[in-house]
């Protein structure tokens, strides 16, 4: 399931109350010190997140935002909820996280603001997407593990050491035999080069 997201296609235009995250702020009237309380369950847009972990699209994002009006713009603050998915960074098992996240950003009106604030348009609305995506990649582990001691994976075969922690390998065994063997072979040949068989025949029976 995808979520249309008119927010971001019209962002140079004008803002759509229809996205979920658009915020309305209009009801502040720009009085400084008006406030609003916003909770609310939103679905997550695409691609929130990063490689190893990301909110899927469409899952809910819980809201619980402060809305303040300030002289220069719209203060927003306050926290929310989302449900991570991705895979443990060592074993590559699935997991889950469910992450709360504290968000803030100051909304200013044009001509207010730094180059860099994200404005409040000309109508009153706010787009708190690229606050939401700011704060939940921020927060997301950039390495996540399915428990804090997850032992991952056996280097040799690719198994859960988890589910074996005893697991050992053949391949040690194969390289000491390998070894041997050339031991072997420079038995024999300082044997023939030597000629000394009687200490070559002491050396092969210990
Ligand atoms: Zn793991
Ligand atoms: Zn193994």
């Amino acid at each position: 399931m995808t979520w249309p997201n008119p927010a971001r296609s019209v962002a140079l235009n004008r803002l759509d109350l229809r996205s979920p995250l658009v915020l309305d702020t209009r009801e502040l009237g720009r009085r400084p010190g008006a406030s609003e309380v916003v909770s609310r369950s939103v679905p997550a847009p695409a691609d929130l997140g990063i490689e190893v972990i990301r909110v899927p699209a469409g899952s809910d994002v819980e809201l619980r935002l402060l809305l303040e009006s300030v002289v220069e713009g719209v203060l927003v603050s306050g926290d929310l909820d989302v449900a991570a998915v991705g895979e443990c960074a060592r074993c590559l098992e699935p997991l889950e996280r469910e992450l709360r996240m504290d968000l803030q950003e100051l909304y200013a009106y044009p001509g207010h603001g730094d180059e860099d604030t994200r404005t409040v348009v000309d109508d009153g609305l706010i787009d708190l997407e690229p606050a939401l995506r700011d704060a939940v990649v921020l927060a997301l582990p950039l390495a996540p593990l399915c428990r804090p001691d997850c032992p991952g994976l056996c280097s040799v075969c690719g198994m859960q050491l988890a589910d074996d922690p005893d697991h050992t390998h053949e391949q040690v065994d194969a390289r000491w035999a390998a070894l041997a063997a050339l031991q072997e072979n420079d038995r024999t040949t300082d044997g023939r080069t030597i000629g000394d068989r009687t200490s070559t025949t002491e050396n092969e029976e210990n």
